[in-house]
């Protein structure tokens, strides 16, 4: 078997308009990533970070460079492709969460599944159950996130992150709203997820997370000004 890395990202440049002036936020990334690694990224607020992870979840596309995501060329995939490659393969978590505060736990982790092209599976509850009970949460599943606590909700969002069983995870700055106790729970989370063979980026800036990723790229005005 030939290893090729899970994301193959390559002088990746982005830049927004703001009125007639361009600005340049991403200046030509080249961003690699194995299937398997636990890779943190860091750098000052405003350095790009959010940006790449929008680009490496398939979110956004690149104003220029070349992306390849599991084999798939992200550049000549169709908007319904990149929408397919997030539904199958990408779990996104966010500092704040995200969460639809008008539904239930369950139906938050439930997501998801209608995201996926009606390909729910005769076991989507299943799977639901499942997930939230790996992150601890069987005993809320009524509720709505403004019921949980900010670890609670950030618990599930990573079981919405895992439902479909991703190959990759990005967290952006998923403990940055953290008291720093509940923040190692969820990093314990992650370490498990980790272990069941998906692949994690998280963008921090606390050096804590980021020890635990086996190494770090540093971001600083759109480019890498540093990898271990
Ligand atoms: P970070 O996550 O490292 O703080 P971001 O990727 O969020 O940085 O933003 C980098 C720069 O890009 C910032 O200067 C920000 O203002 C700018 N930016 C981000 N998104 C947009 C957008 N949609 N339109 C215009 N400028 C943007
Ligand atoms: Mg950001």
């Amino acid at each position: 078997m030939t290893l090729r890395p899970l994301i193959d990202a390559r002088s990746i440049v982005k830049t927004y308009m703001r009125g007639d002036t361009e600005i340049p936020v991403l200046r030509g990334v080249d961003f690699s990533v194995q299937s398997g690694e636990w890779v943190a990224v860091m750098g000052p607020s405003g350095s790009g970070k959010s940006t790449l992870m929008h680009i490496l979840g398939c979110l956004g596309r690149p104003t220029s460079g070349q992306y390849i995501f599991d084999g798939v060329d992200i550049r000549r995939a169709s908007d319904r492709e990149l929408a397919r490659v997030r539904a199958d393969a990408i779990g996104f978590v966010f500092q704040t969460f995200n969460l639809l505060p008008d539904l239930s736990i369950v139906e938050n982790v439930e997501v998801p599944f209608l995201y996926s092209g009606g390909r729910k599976g005769k076991d989507a509850h299943g799977r639901v159950l499942e997930a939230l009970e790996h992150v601890g949460l069987l005993h809320r599943l009524a509720h709505r996130p403004g019921e949980l606590s900010g670890g609670e909700m950030q618990r599930v969002a990573i079981a919405r992150a895992m439902v479909m069983g991703p190959k990759l995870i990005l967290a952006d700055e998923p403990t940055g709203n953290l008291d720093s106790r509940t923040g190692k729970d969820i990093l314990s989370l992650f370490r498990g997820v980790h272990q069941a063979g998906v692949t994690i980026i998280v963008v921090t800036h606390d050096r804590e997370v980021a020890a635990h990723a086996g190494r770090t790229v540093v971001l600083k005005d759109g480019e890498v000004v540093q990898t271990d």
